[in-house]
């Protein structure tokens, strides 16, 4: 039977819910890989797509979890991983002992560590396997994966999590994949912010903005958000991407961690209310270096028409 694992969960079939930017590109590689899927979806345009490339459609989560052995969610946010789950027509209703659920969307690891106990009362376990690498690491199957759970059960679905992902990382127990992933959205969120600060400066002092990025590349302060969201500011390009209502939705799911886990991060706060600014002033659809456009204006520059 195509997608059995040797050694691994007995796999005839994998449910998949959340077909979106990340989600419908990644069915298709598990596709190509040889398993069979069930999928959901809010909207039924995503679902009529994949049927048409070879899954088949469940029409609630309940009825993916009944016809699938792993169920995958990728959804948005805390509240509709929590409303998948748990609704009345939702994944718990559906399971039976022994099966695996491996939430990959960005959510509170507080409330992934609930939701985790809650599968285990069921008999089942739960991976929390949030990503980076966006929609051409979704499409190009070369996301970088961070696992929290069981590492038994990470190595029992490894094969499945390689149709997807280049670098797969055990980082610890139920709630550890998302709190690397809030950590990895403030490293992402400052830095932003730091070069649209840093490169502004250089433009107001009358220094060649893409000098300074030139010459910063080749020191300490290099990085890869100086590189490609420095070259978005030189170039005035802030199409999505990963966009500004997401990077917001990251920083919140980091500030509530650190009040939960007793963090202090007045730097993350000030970057989650101009965030917020970028939202109030439209461009909540925008990628998030659009950040640095607002720090521009604020100088009285525009890098972005009106
Ligand atoms: P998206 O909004 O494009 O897709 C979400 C999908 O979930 C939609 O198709 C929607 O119809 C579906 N959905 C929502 N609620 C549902 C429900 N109750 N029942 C069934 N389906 C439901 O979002 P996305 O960009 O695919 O992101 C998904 C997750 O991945 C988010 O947590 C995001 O932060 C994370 N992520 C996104 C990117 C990126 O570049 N887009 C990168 C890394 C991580």
């Amino acid at each position: 039977m195509l997608g059995n694992l040797r050694k691994g969960y007995s796999v005839d079939t994998i449910g998949f819910i959340g077909l979106g930017l990340m989600g419908k590109p990644m069915t298709r590689n598990l596709l190509k890989a040889g398993y069979r899927l069930v999928v959901h979806n809010r909207s039924r345009a995503a679902v009529d797509e994949l049927v048409a490339a070879g899954a088949a459609a469940a029409t609630s989560p309940r009825e993916v979890a009944s016809r699938s052995e792993i169920v995958i969610t990728m959804l948005p946010d805390s509240p509709d991983v929590e409303a998948v789950l748990r609704g009345p027509d939702g994944v718990l209703a559906g399971v039976r002992p022994g099966m695996l659920l491996i939430d990959m969307s960005t959510i509170s690891p507080v409330v992934t560590r609930r939701l985790a106990a809650e599968a285990r009362e069921r008999g089942c376990e739960m991976l929390d396997a949030p990503v980076s690498g966006g929609t051409v690491g979704a499409r190009d199957g070369t996301l970088s994966i961070m696992v929290g759970g069981s590492a038994a059960a990470l190595e029992r679905t490894r094969p499945i999590l390689a149709a997807l992902g280049k670098t797969i990382t055990h980082v610890g127990g139920p709630g550890a994949g998302q709190v690397a992933k809030a950590c990895n959205q403030v490293i992402v969120a400052l830095t932003i912010e730091a070069v649209g600060e840093a490169l502004v400066l250089a433009e107001k002092a009358g220094v060649d903005p893409a000098r300074v990025r030139e010459a910063l590349l080749g020191g300490f302060a290099q990085s890869r958000i100086l590189d490609v969201h420095g070259r978005r500011a030189l170039e005035r390009n802030f199409e999505p991407g990963f966009k500004v209502r997401l990077q917001l939705k990251d920083l919140a799911i980091a500030l509530a961690a650190a009040k939960e886990y007793g963090a202090r991060m007045p730097a993350t706060s000030i970057v989650a209310e101009i965030l917020k600014n970028v939202v109030a002033c439209g461009d909540a659809e925008a990628d998030h270096s659009v950040i640095m456009a607002h720090v521009a204006r604020w100088a009285g520059l525009q890098w972005k028409p009106e």
